[in-house]
């Protein structure tokens, strides 16, 4: 029953921590169990170990308490390991992922209890386009310290679009910088925990100090404390506290402040006090400059393997999802290619990617169909939504039910709905209307293909 909690909480810290630090940190360690209040764990080596303990211990500890098993700690000590032949492996990843933002100096000042910050997110890796300029410019503005001009500075967008690796960046170059700097990265639910363990053990006042004590603070994924309440309360006090002393605040969110359900009107608007710069969508040229600097980073890894010309363009085209999407179909292309040792055609990308292809199948809707077929025929799309059942209305009406029921995923009631609310034996009966006529008027099977193809494009 023991090892089911820790089953649980290794599912949870896949999810959350990503497949790669998964395997890196959290693979090699063995459970023992619990003893009294303590949560014991055997790591592979001392580096390991100090490694998680430094960086995921609350983590554990939290999700342990969530998992109904409350522990005051969580503890590792280094132990045979059953798991040796990980070590090495392990080792050899480690420099992925580097050390937490900040190690207390040796002023006596409290240590900061930042994430760790991952090595690769860097501004030198980042690729700038139109859709992420100005954030990246107000990212450098920030990182170059100098007088505080724009407090807070607010990021926000999709996932996937780079936020974090912004604050990463910052925070790598402020230290660079600076190495006196006090630069706390962390994200909100980082921020939350850290509070709740505080108010349990009555230690708010270290964790006040603490979090007034830095000269940069970013709070990633703020969306997180919506609707948690006092937490947005300390949050509140902290970020003003801070912004009084002109330190500077970066924070991220999926969305802008006012969008954001559940925060407190109070905290909105001091959010938008400051710069607040959304990172658009990628753009085709975005993601293919993006292919390019990765595939040259991979290129060093593996040198024997060779890709097509066209196959960066094709899969720019093709995954404008998001970024992480992007990269993960191009580590998986390299490391098939070196595995099977043949050069990446498009064919070769089209089979090994065809998951990720086709989840990022763009999703025609109802909507795109009614305006092109309408366009197409030049007749107007209330005309198609009409009763009329005139040869030069019904016809392109019967090509768009036949395109809705191919290339969505809608039912036939559901179609017939949105066709002006006709009847699913209406649609039935335009389907298979569509599918002789294709056989037999060329017209037809022109106008199908045409339409099919704008819709997919
Ligand atoms: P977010 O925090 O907005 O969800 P991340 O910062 O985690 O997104 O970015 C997701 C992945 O995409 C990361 O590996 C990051 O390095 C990469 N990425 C995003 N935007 C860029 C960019 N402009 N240049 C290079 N890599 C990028
Ligand atoms: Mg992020």
């Amino acid at each position: 029953m023991k090892t089911d909690v820790w089953g649980s909480v290794q599912d949870r810290l896949r999810d959350d921590l990503g497949a790669d630090a998964y395997k890196n940190w959290i693979e090699p360690l063995v459970f023992e169990g619990f003893e009294a209040n303590i949560a014991r764990f055997k790591a592979p080596t001392g580096f390991l170990g100090n490694w998680v303990s430094r960086n995921y211990s609350d983590k554990i500890q939290m999700l342990f308490s969530e998992h109904g098993a409350d522990v005051a700690r969580v503890e590792f000590a280094t132990g045979v390991a059953k798991k040796a032949a990980t070590q090495t492996s392990t080792a050899a990843k480690a420099p992925k992922v580097a050390e937490p933002v900040v190690q207390s100096r040796a002023t006596g000042s409290p240590e900061l209890p930042g994430a760790p910050l991952d090595a690769r997110f860097t501004f030198d890796a980042f690729v700038v386009g139109k859709p992420n300029e100005l954030a990246h410019a107000a990212a450098r503005r920030v990182a170059e310290g100098g007088p505080v001009t724009f407090n807070p500075l607010f990021l926000y967008g999709g996932v996937g679009l780079g936020k974090t690796h912004l604050m990463h960046a910052i925070a790598w170059e402020a230290r660079n910088r600076n190495p006196d700097a006090r630069v706390l990265y962390l994200s909100a639910e980082q921020f939350m925990y850290r509070f709740v363990q505080a108010l349990r053990f009555k230690d708010t006042m270290s964790f006040k100090e603490l979090f007034r004590s830095v000269d940069i603070l970013m709070v990633d994924d703020v969306q997180f404390i919506a609707g948690k309440d006092s937490t947005q309360d300390e949050f509140f006090h902290t970020f003003n506290a801070l912004v009084d002393q002109n330190k500077q605040i970066v924070i991220s969110a999926d969305r802008a402040p006012g969008e954001i359900d559940g925060l407190e009107e109070r905290i909105k608007s001091r959010l938008q006090w400051g710069l607040v710069v959304d990172l658009h969508p990628t753009d085709y040229e975005l993601r293919l400059g993006i292919l390019q600097t990765k595939a040259e980073s991979q290129a060093q890894h593996y040198p024997e393997v060779s890709i097509a010309s066209g196959v960066l363009e094709f899969l720019a085209h093709r995954i404008s999802t998001n970024v992480r999407v992007l990269e993960g179909a191009l580590t998986r292309l390299y490391a098939f290619a070196s595995l099977v040792g043949r050069e990446v055609t498009l064919d070769v990308a089209q089979e090994c990617l065809a998951d990720i292809l086709r989840a990022t199948d763009r999703k025609v809707t109802i909507d795109e169909i009614i305006r092109k077929v309408a366009d197409h025929y030049n007749i107007r799309m209330t005309d198609i939504l009409s009763p009329k059942r005139a040869r030069a209305v019904a016809r392109p009406r019967q090509v768009g039910m036949f395109l809705a029921k191919t290339l969505t995923s809608k039912s036939l009631p559901e179609i017939g709905r949105r066709f002006g609310g006709r009847d699913h034996t209406t649609v039935i009966h335009a389907v298979k209307k569509i599918e002789e006529l294709r056989a037999v008027d060329s017209q037809i099977a022109e106008d199908v293909e045409m339409l099919r193809r704008m819709l997919e494009a």
